[in-house]
């Protein structure tokens, strides 16, 4: 059921509807999906959305249907007719795998962190569930549930998930990085979603000459780590100051990294 619709437009296979007295709208069976940063009116990293779209459907040995190869024109075409200038566009792929798949894009609601959230950090804490498969960006209602439960009881900003192994792998929405001496550290791709941002992150630190070592990241090795980073489509790079009660200074290297990174993603922006 669609709910967070931030406009009243939306559009399927390529046709656009008004949505009736706002009335959530169902989706049905395996949906796949992408979130889309808007900013001034400019779709962001479209290319790489629609190369992951591409990509869940085979980490799920599903077939990519034929609608996707129209999917950046329509998205385009959304966002024109929608009129939306900064804000965030969502894709759902809905009843993949039967004769009913369809594609659905609209506005969807977006949360942007604080400012003071990028100078004091963001407090995370642990959960020990996996995603089903990691690489392909599907809704996992269940696990979506347990994630908003935990932040909330625990008042967190986001939830890390652990697995089976006690590695830390990612957040419920988005990629971790953990540093130590000016070195970035991250879980493997086959633990994670390959976020857009994660990947940005690695461009970035490849033009700075700042090393990111790949490799998976043990729940009791937390302590021996200088700092961490949370990084994703709304929230860029935000430095995060506790994982389950361990505190990490929020000043230095964890406050510039992500400062320099946003003023990277803006250029890259411009020159898009
Ligand atoms: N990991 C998960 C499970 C996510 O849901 C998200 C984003 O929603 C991310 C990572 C971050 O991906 P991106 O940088 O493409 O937003």
């Amino acid at each position: 059921m669609i709910k967070d619709n931030a406009g009243e437009l939306m559009m399927i296979d390529g046709e656009t509807i008004v949505i009736k007295d706002g009335k959530p709208y169902e989706t049905e069976g395996i949906k796949i999906y992408e979130v889309v940063r808007v900013i001034g009116g400019k779709p962001l990293f479209l290319k790489e959305h629609i190369e992951r779209l591409e990509n869940s459907f085979k980490v799920l040995n599903m077939g990519v249907p034929q609608k996707i190869k129209n999917l950046g024109h329509e998205i385009h075409e959304f966002v024109r007719q929608a009129r939306i200038v900064n804000g965030n566009v969502k894709i759902i792929c809905d009843g993949i795998g039967g004769a009913d798949n369809r594609t659905i894009i609209y506005e969807t609601v977006s949360r942007y962190p604080d400012r003071t959230l990028y100078e004091k950090g963001v407090a995370v804490v642990t959960l020990e569930k996996s995603r089903t498969s990691p690489g392909a960006k599907t809704m996992e209602d269940d696990l979506r549930m347990h994630a908003d439960n935990k932040k909330k009881e625990k008042n967190a900003y986001e939830v890390i998930l652990v697995d089976g192994q006690g590695n830390m792998t990612e957040g419920s929405r988005s990629n971790i990085f953990f540093f130590k001496d000016g070195i970035l550290h991250t879980a493997p791709l086959d633990k994670v979603l390959p976020g857009i941002t994660r990947m940005k992150v690695f461009e970035f630190c490849a033009k700075k000459g700042i090393e990111v070592k790949v490799h998976p990241i043990k729940r009791n090795e937390l302590a021996n780590f200088d700092g961490a980073f949370l990084t994703g489509t709304s929230i860029n790079m935000l430095p995060v100051k506790s994982i389950d009660g361990i505190v990490y200074p929020v000043s230095g290297f964890a406050v510039e990294l992500p400062a320099q990174f946003e003023k990277h993603m803006i250029v890259d922006v411009l020159n898009a």
